[in-house]
């Protein structure tokens, strides 16, 4: 991301998108922290928080909670982005489609008609995506819900004219920073974590469980070797398949190791393929 230079009080957008409103929450979370970001930033539009400026509203930053899943969706955030200088879209939904984009791996919109008496009068897009398939984002915090830290650490790095830091390494790095027990060699427990992005704090493992891969996908992980091993520990294909494709299932390198394990269903010849 290029440098970037702000003014000393910023305008601030928080927008909602198809999605559950955690994200947002996590602003509001931050009780204290908030008023006094409050005193450095004017926010001029945050659903959440019952103030609600017209959104084409010229802002400094925009961040984009939730999914594009209507046709009203698709026009509503082409002019945010055409009014905001910044646009940080937040959480699993705005960065991968997040939970909703699992009606994505279905029969198109076969799946209304399961689940709707009147089908067609539900107005939704093909297909539930992220928002950089509709307009340029220039940073994504990923995460369901995103960190109250993520989001106060890229307020700091735009306000402080720095650009901010990008988490795409393995939760891995975190946990093994903090000095967390590590579930996946003590207790053969099937944890995300080497292929799962940091942003949460080892949150997972520091309670003594398995992540869940809520952070989306990191940088160059190996998504077969994990598998590999997983099958070590008992676990079955479909249940790997499940892991890729759940919050994030609409992230191409979920996706991508989702349908692989998909290949080893249903063939208990095939253990899948061998560690590398
Ligand atoms: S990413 Fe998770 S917490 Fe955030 S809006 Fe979507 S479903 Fe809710
Ligand atoms: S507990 Fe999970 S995240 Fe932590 S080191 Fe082990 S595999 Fe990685």
């Amino acid at each position: 991301m290029a440098k970037i230079t702000l003014p000393s009080r910023s305008r601030v957008a928080v927008h909602k998108f198809s999605s559950c409103d955690g994200c947002q929450l996590a602003f509001l979370n931050a009780g204290n922290d908030l008023l006094t970001l409050a005193e450095r930033v004017q926010f001029v539009h945050f659903a959440e928080a019952g103030i609600s400026a017209p959104i084409d509203t010229n802002v400094d930053i925009a961040f984009v909670e939730g999914s594009i899943s209507t046709a009203e969706d698709e026009t509503r955030i082409a002019v945010i982005r055409a009014h905001s200088r910044y646009l940080v879209a937040i959480g699993a939904c705005a960065t991968s489609g997040g939970v909703q984009a699992l009606r994505n791996l279905g029969r198109g919109h076969d799946w209304l008609a399961e689940v709707y008496p009147n089908p067609d009068q539900i107005d939704s897009l093909d297909a539930a995506c992220p928002v950089s398939d509709y307009v340029r984002v220039d940073l994504e915090l990923w995460g369901c819900p995103v960190s109250e830290r993520q989001l106060f650490a890229a307020i700091a790095a735009l306000l402080g004219h720095v650009a901010p830091k990008e988490h795409n390494d393995a939760l891995c790095m975190a946990c093994k920073a903090r000095g967390s027990v590590c579930v996946l060699v003590t207790r053969d427990e099937p944890c995300m974590g080497p292929l799962t992005r940091t942003g949460c704090g080892a949150l997972c493992p520091d309670f003594g469980r398995a992540c869940y891969g809520c952070f989306g996908p990191s940088r160059n992980a190996n998504h077969l070797s994990w598998g590999a091993r997983m099958r070590e520990f008992g676990v079955t294909p479909e249940s790997i398949v499940r892991r890729f494709h759940m919050i994030n299932s609409g992230a191409q390198d979920c996706l991508d190791a989702g349908d692989t394990w998909r290949g080893f269903c249903h063939n208990p010849k095939i253990d899948g393929p061998s560690k590398s």
